[in-house]
């Protein structure tokens, strides 16, 4: 097979994993350059900043030695494997980095002959790109379960990002989801490793992911979100990605059921409330059986709840509570208070100026002391 027939199988291989704000692959609309024979393998990826770059996401290897539940490279299962030499694939992506193709790389694996072995195979193939071919794009480098810290250090080295597949948000649940994979240990331990060096080691550092198979075992949102909330207080992750259960044929799991639609997309807006709106894992409106409500957007459920009898002023609100309010980010957070400083806020226009959605903010706030003629008609309505 030829570096070309394996990336054809290792590239929609890669699809399955999240990472950064990737399209589908083959979006032809939007990369005409793209070769048919790549529009498998290669997306266009939002990197973090807002920048867009065709980026290939591929596995070095489809081989895998590990069984876990839900995944379709999982040992003794019958489909056509490959895997690249750290040259073969260095050398491939360089040349279509040359031709302009890519200018980011995603590079993970299944695990053949054990995780340290794995990873060597990954930091080849970065040391390769970088030092051999002077790759400029971006890296997103994937940490192989039970890496050594060694190896996490030098991976970092030549990544932008790096990133820990955890899978499930606790033990329990890894034991249903991937039985042989140990969670504080060979997962959890890599984050936190990987926290550390980005602390100690001098020079600007990667940034830090992770993921989550959502809806397999049964593992409600709750338990989700407060994994990813200690992953974004206290080890600084840039993102938690979620992906949504897809049964596979000749799987343990193949029988269960496939993700709930909207769950992905709840999960994400909650996680962002997290990470980026100062909101705590207890103040989401869960159900009692610990899911987000599927058809109700959290910040708009929470706003419901504690700002519809008490709006808010938004000419003298912390940036704090400005955040809690649909349809203000914290872009448009500053900017009011820019704004402010020039002078009263008093009309939905001047917030619209200011990029505020005034559709989704007008039943929560008062502005100068009075509701908008809006927010009247929506609640007389
Ligand atoms: S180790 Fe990774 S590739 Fe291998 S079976 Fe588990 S999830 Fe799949």
């Amino acid at each position: 097979m030829d570096a070309l027939q394996k990336l054809q199988l290792l590239g929609p291989a890669a699809a399955f994993e999240p990472a950064e704000e990737v399209g589908p692959l083959g979006e032809r609309a939007t990369m005409p350059n793209t070769p048919d024979e790549l529009a498998g393998c290669i997306a266009h990826a939002t990197l973090p900043g807002g920048r867009r770059v065709p980026m290939l996401k591929t596995l070095v290897s489809s081989a895998c030695e590990r069984d876990c539940h839900y995944c379709p490279f999982r040992a003794g299962r019958d489909f056509r494997r490959a895997t690249f030499t750290p040259d073969e694939l260095a050398d491939f992506t360089a040349q279509i980095y040359r031709q302009g193709l890519v200018n980011g790389v995603f590079l993970s694996s299944a695990i053949l002959g054990g995780g340290p072995r794995t990873q060597d195979r990954i930091i080849a193939t970065a040391e390769i790109l970088r030092r051999k071919y002077h790759f400029q794009g971006y890296l997103h480098i994937k940490v192989m379960p039970g890496a050594e810290r060694d190896q996490i250090s030098a991976t970092m080295q030549y990544a932008d990002r790096v990133s820990v597949n955890l899978e499930a948000p606790n033990a329990r649940r890894l034991a249903d989801l991937a039985p042989h994979k140990q969670f504080s240990d060979e997962l959890l331990q890599r984050l936190r490793w990987i926290h550390e060096l980005r602390q100690s080691l001098p020079g600007r550092q990667p940034s830090i992911s992770t993921q989550f198979v959502v809806g397999a075992v049964g593992e409600p949102d709750v338990e989700i979100l407060m994994t990813s909330a200690y992953l974004y207080r206290d080890l600084k992750l840039a993102r938690t990605y979620f992906s949504g259960f897809e049964p596979v044929s000749d799987t343990p799991l193949e029988h269960n059921p496939p993700i709930q639609l909207h769950r992905e997309h709840r999960l994400y807006q909650a996680s962002f409330l997290l990470r980026d709106y100062g909101f705590d894992v207890e103040e989401l409106p869960f159900q009692p059986d610990g899911n987000l409500p599927l058809y109700e957007d959290p910040k708009l459920a929470w706003a419901n709840l504690h700002l519809s009898q008490a709006p808010v002023e938004l000419n003298t609100a912390a940036r704090e509570m400005l955040l809690r309010i649909p349809g203000i980010g914290p872009t448009t957070a500053d900017r009011i208070l820019r704004a402010r400083r020039q002078g009263t806020l008093r009309f939905l226009s001047d917030l619209s100026k200011l990029g505020v959605s005034t559709k989704r903010a007008a039943p929560y706030i008062l502005l100068n002391g009075r509701q908008s003629p809006r927010q009247l008609a929506f609640w007389t309505g």
